[in-house]
């Protein structure tokens, strides 16, 4: 059993006067604190958050408007009593403790298991950078007195990752003015091991970084809408969303002509801006003949998220006088949710007809309507 401390202190001077915690902000409109606690109890750990002395009120509101559970605990003054209040409360001496910094919202549940797993191997684990910029020391008055190498030099971030026994060794030591776990560890003679950080786990400390953690979680939702039909005709299989349905008559058509998954196509494509399905896959061309156009769908999708987008969720309407397509639904949801690798609560399939009216009404064809939402992840 992991643990994490979320240490939620801090007046934010630089964050100009706050009525509340910096923890306490909006990030993509989510309290920094509940997204950290949130981020900790995916990755499976139990949450002990700090909070700063008498302040637990709006704490205890925020996580419970997300429903999550932690365990609160008044800090102390300064940034390592509030650790070691959290320490106090982790139970098992030989379990994994991260401490993490409730001013870091964008901490990833895949950060936080590669310090967990980094910290199993190293007996610790600290995530950090390798600084990119140059590093120059100067005056109080800007002029430069030197540049310094920077080839061995870290940004270091939390969580930082370490036994709860080794933690509390090194606290009885004293860690009085430590800016981090790592350095009282060192200072306690426990090796300290990096593993790789994430750029995208920023600390927010002035307003600029605030704006930055929101431009970090801005995605782009994109729609896109597809119709598709085709002629009911003897002689040929009806394969709709992928399952073939016993019937007297088939869709005519160069592939199997399954005009669900076509016009589920042509919504991917056209969220995306991709063209359409003809431009795609061209019906003169002999390698499309009879093709499963699962196939083609699949194809559609890599391409989708070639450009950088993910699949949020498809709704497919099919417009069918005959045959009752009701039995067949939950197995086309599972075929498409298979070919799109996405779960099967984010593909509806629904049909419907045309109470006798029409092309679909009259058993000539049959049509499909679909709508898909992608996400542009901007980080
Ligand atoms: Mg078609």
């Amino acid at each position: 059993m992991e643990y994490a401390i979320i240490v939620c202190g801090g007046s934010g001077t630089r964050m100009g006067s706050l009525p509340v915690s910096k923890t306490l902000l909006p990030v993509g409109g989510v309290p920094s604190a509940v997204r950290c606690a949130l981020a900790f109890r995916n990755a499976g750990c139990r949450l002990i958050l700090v909070t700063p002395p008498g302040g637990e009120k709006p704490f205890e509101e925020a996580l419970k408007n997300y429903g999550i559970e932690a365990l609160l605990v008044p800090g102390g003054g300064e940034r390592s009593e509030s650790v070691k209040n959290g320490l106090a409360r982790v139970e098992e001496d030989d379990a994994l403790v991260l401490v993490h910094d409730g001013a870091r919202p964008l901490v990833s549940s895949e950060l936080i298991r590669r310090c967990v797993s980094c910290a199993r191997e190293h007996h610790g684990a600290v995530p950090a950078l390798k600084v990119a910029d140059t590093l120059k020391k100067a005056g109080p008055d800007g002029r430069v007195t030197a540049t310094v190498d920077r080839a061995d030099m870290y940004r270091v971030q939390t969580p930082q990752c370490f036994y709860a026994r080794d933690l509390r060794k090194a606290y009885a030591l004293g860690g009085k003015g430590c800016t981090d776990e790592a350095s009282l560890m060192e200072n306690a003679g426990f090796p300290v091991t990096l593993c790789p950080g994430d750029t995208a786990n920023i600390k927010l400390t002035t307003p600029e970084d605030l704006a930055m953690a929101d431009r970090l979680l801005r995605r782009v939702t994109r729609t896109g809408f597809g119709l598709d039909a085709h002629r009911l005709t003897e002689g040929r299989r009806l394969v709709l969303c992928g399952v073939e349905i016993p019937y007297e008559k088939g869709l005519l058509g160069h592939s199997d002509a399954d005009a669900a998954l076509h016009a589920l196509t042509d919504a991917l494509l056209g969220a995306a801006a991709l063209g359409d399905i003809g431009q795609m896959f061209p019906d003169t061309d002999e390698k499309y003949a009879g093709i499963s156009s699962l196939l083609l769908l699949k194809q559609a999708a890599e391409r989708v998220r070639a450009a950088g987008f993910e699949i949020v969720n498809c709704d497919v309407t099919i417009v069918c006088q005959r045959p009752k397509l009701a039995p067949f639904i939950p197995e086309m949801r599972i075929r498409v949710a298979g070919c799109l690798g996405i779960e099967v609560s984010r593909v509806s399939v629904k049909a419907t007809t045309t109470e006798l009216m029409g092309y679909e009404g009259r058993g000539e064809g049959i049509s499909a309507h679909a709508a898909a939402t992608l996400e542009e992840c901007l980080i």
